[in-house]
């Protein structure tokens, strides 16, 4: 009788981070940006380089060919989701697009392990958004393939904020000196909570700016205590935005509060305006994930200075360079 063979065996690649230097991030997760250091984050910026310039060359090349990613996505998207599609397709490889799971098996009531654990006999690598905070690391825990967090609830979001950091670096040339305010619902948008845990690996200073209600939670505050970066809260964006470098806005994340009128009474508080622009310095940008709703006057958009759109173009060389390294091909 003839013993079947797993079709993968082994499972050497839940070390802890930077355990195999030379792997670097081949077979990896990512799941928190706490997994980079500067010397890291230079590295993938090179290899997001790279992409932007073979793009700009050759628009798709075949680096990933005979890659499959499943794209697994259980909240909405438009941008992380396209941009790794875009990302896949560009480096020849292609993409299972699972954009809403109530035509998947999770509405019979599949498991996200055992969801996890069919795509990964399809495929090569996971991208994966779920409601809840730790789901990518759950995720990470029963797949043998690399698990890419792309938001997990109100948790983190680690390719936006490499994806932020890579904008800040392309548009200002420098990170270290920088002030950064933060400004809108810090309390339920992941990509500040990733965005400020991955500046404190640089010299800056920052400034939140927000309602009592949405304020940064406190352990994120105390993370960024220990970490010995300098950091002010504010209700008010007058006080700071002369000094302000980059300012980050987002969205009130209307979908996490219990009560859907609750945010309502937080709308039009915190608006960037033509006014607030004239108001700031000749050299900062104006960030934000998008969507945008209400707190960016469209207004603003024709200003050199606001650098949400070019953001978010940043975004598919950050995930080209991403997927190309957990894959072994960077
Ligand atoms: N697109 C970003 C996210 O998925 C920001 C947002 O939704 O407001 O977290």
């Amino acid at each position: 009788m003839t013993s079947f063979t797993p079709p993968i065996r082994g499972n050497n690649r839940h070390l802890p981070f930077g355990d195999q230097q030379d792997a670097l991030f081949y077979g990896r997760d990512i799941i928190s940006v706490k997994q980079f250091d500067r010397e890291k984050l230079e590295y993938i910026f090179g290899v997001a380089h790279e992409m932007y310039e073979m793009v700009a060359r050759v628009g798709s090349f075949d680096l990933l060919k005979g890659k499959i990613l499943a794209n697994l996505f259980y909240e909405p998207s438009t941008r992380t989701s396209s941009s790794f599609t875009s990302a896949m397709d560009r480096l020849g490889g292609s993409v299972i697009p699972i954009n809403n799971v109530s035509y998947s098996s999770v509405t019979k009531g599949e498991s996200l392990p055992d969801t996890v654990r069919t795509l990964e006999a399809y495929s090569d690598v996971i991208v994966l958004r779920h409601p809840e905070v730790g789901s990518a690391a759950l995720a990470a825990k029963y797949a043998r393939k690399p698990i890419i967090n792309a938001g997990d609830g109100t948790g983190e979001h680690p390719t936006q904020a490499l994806l932020d950091l890579f904008t800040i670096k392309e548009e200002l040339g420098c990170v270290d000196g920088l002030t950064v305010t933060m400004m809108g619902d810090l309390r339920y948008g992941r990509t500040v909570h990733s965005l400020a845990r991955l500046l404190t690996l640089f010299d800056i200073r920052l400034n939140y700016v927000s309602p009592e209600l949405l304020q940064m939670p406190s352990e994120i505050l105390d993370e960024i205590t220990a970490s010995g970066t300098k950091q002010t809260s504010y209700n008010e964006l007058d006080p700071v935005l002369p000094e302000t470098d980059v300012l980050y806005v987002t969205r009130v994340q209307k979908e996490r509060f219990d009560d859907p009128t609750q945010h309502e009474s937080l709308k039009g508080s915190y608006v960037v305006t033509k006014e607030t622009m004239e108001k700031a310095k000749d050299k900062m940008i104006v960030m934000h994930p998008l969507p945008r709703v209400w707190e960016i006057d469209m207004a603003v958009d024709d200003d050199p200075r606001a650098a949400y759109f070019r953001q978010m173009e940043y975004g598919l060389y950050i995930r080209m360079a991403l997927l190309a390294m957990v894959l072994g091909k960077a």
